[in-house]
């Protein structure tokens, strides 16, 4: 700022000049914004136009005279000195000068002018004279200041774009380029500007650059293309616009994105062209209709004959059917409400309506960790391995006789409904179903038949049960169906199996025709119900078994419900087998003698079994005696019998006192039904050199109910061989009389049942009575066992009876107690 303001210039000479020359340029100055000045050099006075006072903010009417001074002083002081200067050079050596500097008017308004002063050359005023002008450019330094702010500011915000942009004159060169262009082209802007922007981007002439540049220019619409920017390797996105002085570019490189779209593209080719059925739907929404498919490819056209326009926008429902799994869609379902990928197996529809049998990967794509958007499905046709695979499971699971499941897969189902969980415990039943007399069919017709049979009970009984039910051979005749689902009542439960065994057991016998043959038989049948909890698969299996045998002995062709006492009695007899077992292992059976008594005295003993238990103590044989038949232990146990007895025979056979003693064993049908049976009598006799008669074999009565020709058969080997044989516990029923007279024996052993009351009971007394005179009329001795009174053994002698055993004579004692008695006993 100018330290102080320059006065007017004092006193003020108006110059009057009117020449038409003087007007011209006084017009010329006022178009042009000028101010001339005219110095007289000797006297250092101005004279200065109208136009320029008039700039310096005087007003004027005319040309003003002024002394140099004055005018210096309106310069602002920094820049006072060099006009000075310049003024003193120009008329102390006639240098002309033009320079700019500020001035500050009389109004105090700053303004930038231009003084250009020059001496006058040539004419009677040189030397004497000099002159010059004096331009505003105050609005022209305001405007180029404008400018070049404007010009800055857009500098920088062209250079902040982070784009690559570039400007182009309307000949195709470049004019400016900002920094990220040149990043993007790897040249800077001195080997740009200037240069036509195809003659350093396109690769050759007429390339990309050239052709669509021109064409923005020729038709002034912008143009978007793809060019490739072979030095730098790069794709470029290339987006023109045009303006007025030429086109605005921008690039954006899109090499990235176009490989991955060629990628793309190169997986959609490989996709279509797999052999696995790819489909990928929307990833919503799974519940209602379900996600529409909006891919598929050409495996999924060939193997499900479906065109993609068919499919494309549908939703999956148009593959699915009637046999399709519907826990397996559920299962799918609830994967895909979580997000997760799963694998399945699904039967699906063909156009044709043909069925596949597919294995599924469906996997949730969430390409940007944001949510699901598609699901994409991978599908390989398993049809025919699984039809191999039902093949094998079929041989290995079916019986191949009756096509009916086999045990293993038997124990699968029942596995599985023993482990489900969830839902309302459901109740079921195992039946156990086995033909009766089934055997006997098969010895005299022939296996043929006996196949026969069973593939037609077995389509019986799958028509008698639903469908959901199994029906399973476990092999030979034994079949099994477990009823499912009986609700959850026991009663109810047991009712239906009741109902359906009832049915089976009616189917089961009707009439059969076998290739020809009529044949009729029926079955018998265990069942036991129950629910999930607490059976185990043995348990049950057992369960019903032991009912089927119920009813086997109830009498064939009939049903039986399985009975917890039942199987209490089963269990606590499998746990006797096994000790008895053992105990015949570590020899803990004695034999107890109980003497019979004849008419002088003691004929000889009852050899009565006895178990010495390691902790129940002494147990009688009927605790273990019925048991031993059935387990068949009766056979090595009746065997110790023998061999004991034997013994105790030959031991006797030593002593005159004891030499006439016999010996009477009980022999069970078991054993004596044995092939072998006679051998093992004869050989322990001869082992033990004991004199057969001394040997007697009590056998019971039900021997002679069936088999009586082996038996008679039998009898009459010991007979021959001189061994003693007694009917014992005589009167119970079974013998039929006829036969009695047709039989090698030698005694009758009255019933202890008919002793025991036979003072009471006139029955009792009528059929001892009638057993006595039987045996006499035979003649064949007799002997009544449980005599414990005087007056039963005086009645029994008055009827003839000439033997006794019972506790009025001794009870059965351990062998050295019985030689005491006998000590006491025998004179
Ligand atoms: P059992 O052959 O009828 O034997 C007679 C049973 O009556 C014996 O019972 C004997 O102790 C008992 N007894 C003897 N006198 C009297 C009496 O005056 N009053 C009463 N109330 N009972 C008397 P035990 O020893 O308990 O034998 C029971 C059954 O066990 C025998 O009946 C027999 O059938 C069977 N048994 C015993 N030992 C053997 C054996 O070694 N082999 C076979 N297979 N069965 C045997
Ligand atoms: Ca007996
Ligand atoms: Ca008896």
């Amino acid at each position: 700022m100018p330290s102080a303001q320059p006065k007017s210039p004092q006193p003020l000479t108006l110059i009057r000049t009117r020449s038409p020359a003087d007007q011209l340029l006084s017009m010329v100055e006022r178009v042009t914004a000028v101010g001339t000045w005219t110095l007289d050099i000797p006297t250092g006075r101005l004279q200065v136009s109208q136009p320029l006072a008039e700039l310096l903010g005087w007003s004027a009417q005319g040309p003003v005279d002024m002394a140099l001074h004055q005018l210096l002083e309106c310069y602002v002081p920094e820049s006072r000195a060099a006009i000075s200067d310049a003024f003193e050079a120009c008329l102390q050596a006639a240098q002309s000068f033009d320079l700019q500097a500020q001035i500050v008017t009389s109004q105090g308004q700053y303004l930038w002018v231009r003084t250009v002063g020059g001496a006058i050359e040539e004419g009677p005023l040189a030397e004497t004279r000099a002159h010059g002008l004096m331009q505003d450019l105050t609005a022209l330094k305001q405007a180029e200041q404008e400018s070049l702010s404007i010009t800055m500011r857009l500098a920088t915000t062209l250079e902040s774009i982070t784009e690559a942009f570039v400007t182009l004159g309307r000949d195709g060169s470049f004019i400016y380029v900002n920094r990220e262009s040149e990043r993007l082209l790897s040249r800077d802007s001195s080997q740009l500007l200037g240069r036509k922007i195809w003659a350093v981007l396109d690769a050759g002439e007429n390339g990309p650059f050239h052709e669509e540049i021109r064409a923005v220019l020729s038709s002034g619409l912008n143009r978007e293309f793809e060019a490739f920017f072979e030095p730098t390797g790069k794709w470029l996105k290339v987006r023109a616009y045009p303006f007025e002085e030429g086109i605005a570019v921008y690039f954006r490189d899109v090499t990235a994105e176009r490989q991955s779209q060629e990628q793309l593209l190169l997986l959609q080719t490989s996709i279509s062209r797999l052999n696995d059925i790819v489909l990928i739907t929307e990833a919503g929404p799974v519940e209602g209709p379900g996600p529409r498919i909006v891919f598929v490819n050409h495996a999924f056209e060939r193997h499900t004959g479906y065109q993609k326009e068919e499919v494309l926008q549908k939703t999956l429902g148009i593959l699915l059917g009637p046999l399709t799994e519907r826990a397996e869609l559920g299962r799918i379902r609830r994967a895909l409400i979580q997000s997760h990928p799963v694998r399945a197996e699904l039967t699906i529809y063909c156009k044709s309506g043909q069925r596949l049998c597919m294995e599924l990967e469906i996997v949730p794509v969430d390409y940007f960790s944001s949510g699901v958007t598609h699901w994409i499905v991978v599908a390989r046709d398993i049809t025919e391995r699984k039809a191999n695979e039902d093949e094998i499971e079929h041989l290995a699971f079916y019986d191949a006789l009756t096509q009916l499941p086999n045990r293993q897969l038997l124990m699968g189902r029942l596995r599985r409904v023993l482990t489900h969980t969830g839902g309302k415990p459901q109740i079921g039943a195992l039946m156990f179903i086995d033909l009766d007399h089934f055997k006997l069919l098969n010895d005299s017709l022939g296996h043929s038949k006996g196949d026969l049979l069973l593939r037609k009970v077995a389509s019986r009984l799958s028509i008698s049960v639903e469908e959901s039910d199994t029906v399973a051979r476990l092999g030979g005749d034994e079949f099994v169906v477990m009823l499912k689902d009986l609700g959850d009542s026991l009663t109810a439960a047991s009712a239906q199996a009741r109902q359906t065994g009832e049915k089976i057991l009616a189917a089961l016998g009707e009439p059969y025709e076998l290739a020809g043959y009529p044949y009729h038989g029926t079955c018998s049948l265990g069942i036991t119900c129950f629910d999930q909890r607490g059976a185990s698969i043995e348990d049950l299996l057992k369960q019903a078994d032991l009912a089927m045998y119920q009813a086997k002995a109830s009498g064939r062709n009939a049903l039986c419900f399985f009975d917890p006492v039942m199987q209490a009695a089963a269990t606590a007899n499998a746990a006797l087998t096994a000790e008895l077992r053992q105990s015949l292992r570590t020899d803990e059976f004695l034999l107890h003698y109980q003497p019979q008594v004849g008419r002088d005295g003691m004929l000889g003993v009852e050899a009565l079994v006895r178990w010495q238990h390691p902790h129940r103590g002494v147990v009688y044989p009927n605790q273990f005696i019925t048991q031993a038949e059935e387990s068949g232990l009766i056979l090595p146990l009746g065997k110790w019998v023998l061999e004991t007895a034997c013994a105790q025979l030959a031991r006797w056979a030593k002593h005159p006192e004891t030499e006439k003693l016999t010996v009477a064993i009980n022999v069970s049908v078991r054993q004596f039904r044995q092939p072998d049976f006679v051998e093992l009598v004869l050989g322990a006799i001869q082992r033990h050199g004991v004199r057969p008669h001394r040997l007697k074999l009590e056998l019971t009565e039900s021997l002679l109910a069936t088999g009586m020709e082996v038996t008679v058969a039998k009898m009459g080997m010991l007979k021959t061989a001189g061994i003693t044989l007694s009917i014992d516990d005589f009167g119970m029923g079974y013998s039929a009389l006829s036969y009695l007279k047709h039989l090698p024996l030698d005694q009758l052993k009255i019933d202890r049942a008919f002793v025991k009351d036979i003072l009471t009971d006139p029955n009792d007394a009528a059929i001892a009575r009638t057993i006595v005179g039987l045996a006499q009329s035979l003649g064949l001795g007799v002997i009544a066992e449980g005599v414990e009174t005087e007056a039963q053994r005086e009645l029994l002698a008055r009827f003839g009876c000439e033997g006794y055993q019972g506790h009025l004579f001794c009870e059965a004692l351990p062998i050295a107690e019985l030689e005491l008695f006998m000590r006491g006993l025998t004179p």
